[in-house]
């Protein structure tokens, strides 16, 4: 059994849902097929919930009146028969319904929140399902909230969903398309939750991992993962292979094609993870797998709105037992640190969740010197196969930083990242001279020696 992922792009369009159909008819895999809201949908929610909060109810029934006449045109090109259009109306109706209701609650607080955002998955699962229903297609509808379980830390329950996806699933054994919905779950509390923007890759991965698939696609609109990021960099090329802690690298680190936690999963339980392209199918895309391929270096990606926090301990030399403190009071705070450097008596730190910052930098005063912190900070990470024993490759990334200030350096903590932090106003310069010299730079040296 396969999983396959469809974001936002994939669907949004009545044309991309019959294309999607097409794929799957083309393969002869029994499949899992988890999809995101449509196109647009989740932000038009967040907008309708932004309203709701803020007790402005005429604006609210507008951006709903607006969102439901996208879908209702939607539907009229999906469908191609009456029952089919009418069953995809009954849908519509009835989700608009629930979304008004929720909508209506006052105080709106983040539960409603919460529902009302997973209207989008609900509404793509449903239409696209009754679509495969309309042609007579062995298929069926399973909703993620039976078995998409979070903690009370926001973490996957592995053991919970596992459990529960294999007992549903064992029902469904007849069918060839089981269709759910990407990004949503529920809490310990049992309230509709969601795992964070961009979430349903990680959905993908968490069923792949749990039924121990043969392998996870996650189809979007590009031909997998590139080298840099191509909204930002011109010269970009699709990686073809990458193993899981580099694709697990970039993801964490900013590579906005896989949610950051998305090869976890995948990677415990050993499952391939191939990404695709919607509107180039024949494209080899991306295979991220355990075997490494011998380029050197792979990939970049970013990572904004860092803030670093510099640390001295006020007790100066032998300070052991510093360390300790420092990261008990991140832990506290359930802050993860992405970057570390030491001297003999400081330490700095980032951190990407600054919600908790004041609290932090309280404690940390407690026993420290702090600096001013950084805020709008940049992690640029490359990516690679640099065992120790490979020379160079530092080299060639400084150089091509040289008229870049920088102010952390990490390497040498695994064999496949060196991350380097600034300030974010030289993102875009720092992928673009890094994408030149560390891709190019070969290539622009050839032509000048074979040069006539
Ligand atoms: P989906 O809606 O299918 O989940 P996303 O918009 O979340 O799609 O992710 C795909 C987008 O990620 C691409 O269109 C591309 O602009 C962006 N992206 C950023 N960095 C990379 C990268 N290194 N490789 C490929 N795509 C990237
Ligand atoms: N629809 C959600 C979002 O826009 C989840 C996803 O698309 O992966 O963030
Ligand atoms: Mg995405």
């Amino acid at each position: 059994m396969q999983v396959w992922k469809f974001g936002g792009t994939s669907v949004g369009k009545p044309e991309r849902m019959h294309s999607i159909r097409e794929l799957l008819n083309n393969d002869p895999n029994r499949k899992i097929v988890v999809l995101s809201a449509l196109s647009g949908s989740t932000n038009a929610l967040i907008a309708i919930g932004e309203a709701a909060k803020s007790y402005d109810d005429t604006k609210a029934a507008a951006l709903i009146e607006e969102l439901k006449n996208h879908y209702d045109l939607f539907i009229k090109e999906l469908y191609s028969t009456p029952e089919g259009l009418a069953a995809g109306q009954q849908i519509v109706d009835s989700e608009f319904g629930f979304i008004k209701s929720v909508v209506s609650v006052k105080p709106f607080t983040i539960k409603q929140e919460k529902e009302l955002v997973a209207e989008g998955e609900i509404l793509s699962t449903k239409m696209f399902q009754a679509y495969l229903e309309e042609k007579g297609e062995s298929s069926v509808l399973l909703p993620a909230l039976d078995f998409m379980r979070i903690d009370a830390d926001g973490e996957p329950e592995l053991a919970t969903i596992e459990e529960k996806l294999v007992t549903i699933l064992n029902q469904y054994t007849d069918k060839q398309t089981i269709v759910t919905q990407g990004f949503i779950c529920r809490n310990p509390r049992e309230e509709v939750d969601n795992l964070k923007r961009g979430g349903s890759d990680y959905t993908a991965s968490l069923i792949g991992g749990a039924i121990r698939a043969d392998e996870i696609q996650i189809w979007t609109d590009i031909d997998g993962m590139h080298n840099n990021d191509p909204r930002i960099v011109k010269r970009t090329f699709p990686i073809r292979e990458l193993t899981f802690e580099e694709a697990a690298e970039l993801a964490y680190f900013g590579a906005k094609i896989l949610h950051p936690s998305t090869i976890t999963p995948a990677k415990l339980r050993g499952v391939p993870v191939r990404l695709k392209n919607t509107m180039q199918p024949e494209a080899p895309g991306t295979l991220i797998a355990t075997q490494t391929s011998d380029r050197d270096i792979k990939a970049i990606a970013a990572k904004d709105n860092i803030t670093a926090i510099y640390i001295h301990s006020t007790r100066m030399l032998n300070a052991y037992g510093f360390l300790r403190r420092v990261f008990e009071i991140f832990e506290k705070y359930k802050t993860p640190v992405d970057m570390i450097t030491t001297s003999e008596v400081s330490v700095s730190v980032t951190i990407d969740n600054s919600e908790n910052l004041e609290q932090i930098s309280a404690e940390l005063r407690e026993f420290a010197d702090l600096e001013e912190h950084d805020r709008d900070q940049n992690i640029i990470c490359i990516v690679g196969n640099f065992s120790a024993d490979k020379e160079g490759i530092a080299l060639k990334v400084l150089d091509a930083m040289k008229n870049i200030p920088i102010r952390m350096i990490s390497y040498g903590a695994s064999e496949h990242n060196l991350s380097l932090l600034i300030h974010s106003k030289y993102k875009a310069e720092a992928l673009n001279v890094l994408n030149e010299r560390l891709f190019f730079y070969e290539d622009a040296m050839k032509d000048i020696f074979t040069a006539p």
